[in-house]
């Protein structure tokens, strides 16, 4: 399988770092049985043709380019897949986020770890269908077994994911600050994902944000939580001073965050 399926190293990514990036591939793509058997399932079921290589390795998921070559000989379609790691780890940073929502007991055995995960993949995917459905652009969810999120791919046509916020450069038309029509943009983003998705992000910086063509994606919902969350207001008051404060280090002239705060939760 690994010959096949997982051969190709990275669509899209820059020949100078090719080697590089094949062998870190290579690596990544050491992936356990469910793993490889959940995605044989979706290729032979066509949600995906082609799985490429890593976009990103994370601590908690990576993420991979992946290609679905329509049955009707239409042009293929990119698509992006997050496979959370069931490694022991990553677990102590989650546990804040699943405080009061606890499904079955915690336990450091591999059986609950995988159930874990598989409740921050569902997570994921429900939010972004959230997400979706109320209008803020994100990746569309596509497909959901276990641990394995199929998405639609943020990226261009070389494959080529969006940059981060983080990494993005702004077209700079010369009067006004470039980062403010984004700063404004996501304000409103926050308010709609508070009232309409009934959500905070909870992780929200310049990193999970993708910035193309003047349009900001949210991105990374899984910690995502309700209003209900016991501590969805302390979480909603650390997204709004990230923001704030990666803005303000554009030089951009930002509102104070209680002001931020009323005009989100009002
Ligand atoms: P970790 O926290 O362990 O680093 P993560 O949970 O932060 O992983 P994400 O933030 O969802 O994972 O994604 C990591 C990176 O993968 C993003 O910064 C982005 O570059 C890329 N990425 C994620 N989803 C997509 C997508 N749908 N299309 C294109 N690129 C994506
Ligand atoms: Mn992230």
């Amino acid at each position: 399988m690994e010959g096949n399926a997982f051969e190709d190293g990275c669509g899209g990514h820059d020949k100078d770092n090719h080697k590089d990036k094949a062998d870190r591939a290579t690596n990544e793509l050491v992936m356990d049985q469910r793993t490889r058997m959940i995605l044989l399932k979706m290729i032979s079921r066509g949600i995906v043709s082609e799985v490429h290589g890593a976009i990103s390795t994370g601590k908690e998921a990576n993420v991979y380019g992946a290609v679905m070559d329509p049955l009707d000989g239409s042009r293929p379609i990119q698509r992006a897949i997050k496979i959370y790691k069931t490694a022991i780890l990553v677990f102590k940073d989650r546990e804040k986020y699943v405080t009061g929502e606890h499904r079955f007991k915690r336990g450091a055995n591999k059986k609950n770890n995988r159930e874990m995960v598989k409740q921050w993949a569902e997570k994921e995917f429900r939010n972004l269908k959230r997400l979706h459905s109320a209008g803020i652009a994100c990746p569309e969810p596509l497909e959901l077994k276990s641990h394995v999120l199929v998405m639609e791919f943020l990226g261009d046509k070389r494959g080529y994911a969006y940059p981060r916020l983080r990494d993005a450069t702004l077209p700079d038309e010369g009067t006004e600050n470039p980062w403010r029509a984004p700063y404004i943009q996501l304000l409103g983003i926050m308010r709609c994902l508070f009232r309409v998705c009934n959500l905070v992000h909870a992780d929200l910086s310049e990193y999970n944000i993708l910035y193309n063509k003047s349009k900001l994606y949210i991105i990374d919902v899984s910690q995502s939580v309700e209003h209900e969350h016991p501590r969805a207001l302390e979480f909603l008051r650390m997204d709004i001073k990230n923001v704030g404060d990666f803005f303000r280090r554009q030089g951009v002239d930002t509102l104070q965050d209680r002001a931020i705060y009323d005009f989100i939760t009002a």
